[in-house]
């Protein structure tokens, strides 16, 4: 029997297995694909405080987001690197120079002091392939960069030479609460107990919970939905950038290639 069945290998499934097993609890996690099919290797690969959430005043969730990146740089150097990300402001853009400066100055304090950012008149601008037609200002500062899809595969790594068993190829087909304890049915045909269930299924956590009986007390989640484009030419510098409707996005270079996102809009399908 183990302590702890994790179901779903993505980054947050592999972070509560690896936790849980370098905490000594027998732990096996279960990913119906490959580690990391999911969300965990569809991102931006940006591991930041959120810039954006300053302007909903959500001033926590970016403090302890910039302390989450100081700790992922620390100890996962190869996997993380810092990188310089730049904010072009145009005469046409509806954020000015001194809102953007003023956020960036915000953004520096909350990750006490280990964000900093510079400012380039447009003559001196850093990414000659920002139009230069109504270009007023270009600030930069600093946030940090992964390979997502390689972070999972780190941590559920980290997680097996603490004793984590890991199955791929296995989903979770039913689990009943019995005497105490789980009894769990996997795709490979067989069973399985544990003291402990984790529905880390991301996006289909509303769909493992139906499996489960009793039904867990679960949270309501909110889907949402994220694009991104892929563009062949490569960008040669990060930048963040305010679209024409005012929401903003990165456009980063990653392995000879642009990615430019993401959108973000409910899910209800
Ligand atoms: C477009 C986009 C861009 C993003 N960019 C960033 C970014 O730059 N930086 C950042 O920090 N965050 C970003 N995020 C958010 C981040 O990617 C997600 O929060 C994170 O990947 C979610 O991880 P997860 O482990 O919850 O889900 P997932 O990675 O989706 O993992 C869930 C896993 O559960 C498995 N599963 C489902 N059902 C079963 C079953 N029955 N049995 C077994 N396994 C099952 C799935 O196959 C899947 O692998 C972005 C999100 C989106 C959508």
């Amino acid at each position: 029997m183990f302590d702890l069945c994790v179901i779903g290998g993505g980054i947050y499934g592999c972070g509560v297995a690896q936790a849980a097993a370098a905490n000594g609890l027998s732990v096996l996690l279960v990913e119906k694909e490959e580690l990391a099919s999911g969300t965990s290797s569809q991102s931006t690969k940006l591991i930041h405080g959120g810039l954006r959430y300053l302007e909903q005043g959500r001033l926590k969730l970016v403090y302890e987001a910039l302390a989450e990146r100081e700790i992922l740089l620390r100890i996962a150097p190869g996997l993380v690197e810092r990188v310089w990300v730049h904010i072009p402001v145009y005469a046409s853009s509806r954020r000015s120079r001194a809102w953007v400066g003023a956020g960036l100055a915000l953004y520096w304090l909350l990750s006490a002091g280990r964000s900093p950012m510079r400012g380039f008149a447009p003559e001196r601008s850093p990414v000659p392939a920002l139009r230069r037609e109504g270009l007023r200002w270009v600030w930069a500062y600093t946030d940090a960069s992964t390979d997502d899809a390689r972070l999972v595969s780190a941590v559920a790594e980290n997680a097996r030479r603490f004793g984590c068993e890991i199955r791929t190829h296995c989903a979770l087909e039913r689990a009943e609460a019995h005497k105490g304890r789980w009894k769990i049915a996997l795709g490979d045909g067989s069973c399985v107990e544990a003291r402990v269930l984790v529905n880390a299924a991301g996006a289909w956590i509303p769909e493992v919970a139906w499996r489960i009986a009793p039904a867990p007390p679960s949270p309501p989640v909110r889907l949402v939905q994220g694009s991104h484009l892929w563009l062949e030419r490569p960008m040669e510098a990060f930048v963040y950038l305010e679209s024409l409707d005012g929401r903003v996005m990165f456009v980063r270079p990653w392995r000879g290639r642009t990615l430019v996102g993401t959108t973000e809009t409910e899910f209800s399908g």
